[in-house]
């Protein structure tokens, strides 16, 4: 009998670190204060408020005051790009994004497109990548915003921010990207990139789910979605979520611990011989996104003439958590739209598996997954109605 688990879809969501849960728990009973009180209870929470938010400014280079807790990374995303839509300029209503978003940012233009927004959609080459040159000539006097992700979340591509936030910068246009995939994982410095507002969430990175932040470069402003008591600046009202921020916090830290102990290169070794592993042992399987300029833990393949939601079905019952690039919503199966923009027919981007690695992923869980992989491609290829 198979006992052994192995979680590979850190993508989806990550494990609360151990210390990252210890440090939350003071602040459900004892340090349960609220950060907006003067007492002694109040105060606690506010401290503990303030620290996180210097971890999470200290691990993309911000200062404290330009990052705002909210409710996770669609909030933040949804934030940074309708507060800048409301806030914006006469006759700025020009916003542009790119084919392979998140659906918290693609389906947040979409949205602003019926309400008076012209939307460009800027396509993407084979890997994912989103071309500095495709930027530049959409840019118009009329353009307001710019939003393009750090890197995806499906096929782990990073993108070149650098450059796109300097033609951005350039044409006085405002710079959003969604870095929920890359925060924590790769090193990231908004003093050096010209990046005006970036997002990140928690639980992507070793904590809580229902917390993320908005880097906001100071001087820009933006409306808030909520009003109320004007908790984080004015800009995301509510009492704050103590325990999940200092959950976030905590996250950050570890993070950029991780990152120093050279967690990046022991992923992306595991992640090659996965690559390689399936690659070479599975036929007709090929491997979806840049493979250099790649997130360390992501890896993500096409396998033809079958089912992604198959592979995904007897995986979990061999132990091994993956996710199909396709969203399947109740049985329709639509393929995935990042992978139609990169270019791949339907029935291809049906084959899709995305295998994302975390801090408890060993070598062994790789052997073992390199084990089961192909043998159940085998038989899914024996029922198959193609062939
Ligand atoms: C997970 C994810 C989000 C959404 O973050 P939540 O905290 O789950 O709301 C946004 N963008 C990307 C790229 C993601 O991977």
């Amino acid at each position: 009998m198979e006992t052994r688990k192995v979680y590979l879809d850190n993508s989806a969501t990550t494990s609360v670190a151990e210390e990252v849960l210890n440090a939350m728990l003071p602040y459900f009973r004892e340090h349960m204060g609220n950060p907006n009180s003067l007492h002694a209870w109040g105060r606690e929470a506010r401290r503990a408020v303030d620290e996180a938010r210097e971890s999470v400014a200290a691990l993309v280079g911000a200062s404290p005051n330009e990052i705002v807790f909210t409710g996770g990374g669609s909030v933040s995303d949804n934030l940074a790009i309708k507060g800048a839509v409301w806030s914006a300029p006469e006759g700025k209503r020009h916003i542009i994004t790119s084919a392979v978003e998140h659906h918290a940012v693609l389906d947040t233009f979409k949205w602003l497109g019926k309400r008076g927004c012209s939307v460009t959609i800027l396509p993407v080459d084979e890997y994912g990548m989103v071309s500095p040159e495709s930027l530049a000539s959409a840019i118009r006097d009329d353009t307001l915003l710019v939003s393009v992700m750090y890197a995806n979340n499906e096929v782990g591509t990073i993108n070149p921010v650098e450059e796109l936030g300097g033609i951005c910068r350039e044409r006085g246009v405002l710079f959003h990207t969604d870095a929920v995939q890359a925060t924590g994982h790769i090193p990231i410095d908004v003093h050096k990139l010209p990046v005006d507002m970036l997002t990140m969430s928690s639980h992507k990175m070793y904590g809580p789910k229902g917390v993320g932040a908005l880097y906001i470069r100071k001087g820009i402003k933006l409306t808030p979605l909520i009003h109320g008591g004007g908790q984080e600046f004015g800009l995301y009202s509510g009492t704050e979520n103590v325990p999940c921020v200092v959950g976030m916090g905590t996250g950050a830290r570890v993070a950029l611990r991780l990152h120093e102990a050279g967690e990046a290169g022991r992923v992306s070794e595991l992640r090659d011989q996965l690559l390689d592993g399936i690659t070479s042992s599975i036929p007709d399987s090929f491997v979806t996104g840049h493979r250099t300029q790649r997130l360390p833990y992501h890896a993500s393949v096409c396998v033809r003439r079958i089912e992604g939601e198959g592979i995904l079905l007897r995986m979990d019952f061999a132990g091994i958590g993956v996710s199909s690039g396709s969203a399947c919503t109740s049985g329709s199966l639509e393929p995935s739209h990042v992978l139609l923009a990169m270019g791949l027919d339907h029935a291809t981007a049906h084959g899709s598996v995305r295998l994302t690695l975390g801090i408890d992923t060993t070598r062994e869980d790789i052997g073992y997954v390199l084990e089961k992989f192909p043998p159940i491609v085998e038989t899914l290829r024996k029922m198959s109605p193609y062939k």
